[in-house]
């Protein structure tokens, strides 16, 4: 198979061995109907689409909790979530209740799923007192 999908972008062998750890640096993810199959010399397993979803999740939570939040005064329901280690700064909108950013997570995720929720967003949320999306649409 040669055609990446968006899907494909969000679950790279690159993005799981950051949450991981370097040593499954070589892992292949196939992703099936149900499960997720990892392996390469270091693994060989199936786990649950949803466990393999929930570690995405987790890792994005643990990265928010780094972020700094800054609501924007002038304009309604925007944030400026930046990164000061890395001197990056994006620029997160809750719109219809889609917390939407300009990272190239979110925008996988809304390619692949049509919506997300990356680290910026959670940090939003955690600045808002929430702890997911779902916790935010209910209240
Ligand atoms: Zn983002």
């Amino acid at each position: 198979m040669t055609t990446k999908t968006a899907t494909d972008l969000i679950y790279t062998a690159a993005n799981a061995a950051r949450i991981l750890g370097k040593r499954f640096s070589n892992l292949v993810i196939e992703i099936w109907a149900n499960v997720v199959y990892l392996h390469g010399s270091k693994i060989s397993r199936f786990v649950s689409k949803t466990a393999f979803k929930q570690m995405f999740v987790e890792f994005r939570k643990a990265g928010a909790k780094a972020l700094t939040v800054t609501a924007n005064l002038f304009v309604p329901n925007t944030y400026k979530v930046r990164n000061e280690t890395k001197g990056t700064a994006y620029d997160v909108l809750i719109i219809d209740r889609h917390i939407t950013c300009g990272c190239e997570d979110y925008t996988a995720q809304y390619d692949a799923m049509g919506k997300g929720v990356c680290k910026h967003g959670y940090a939003v949320l955690n600045h808002l007192g929430y702890n997911c999306l779902a916790d935010y649409l209910r209240a």
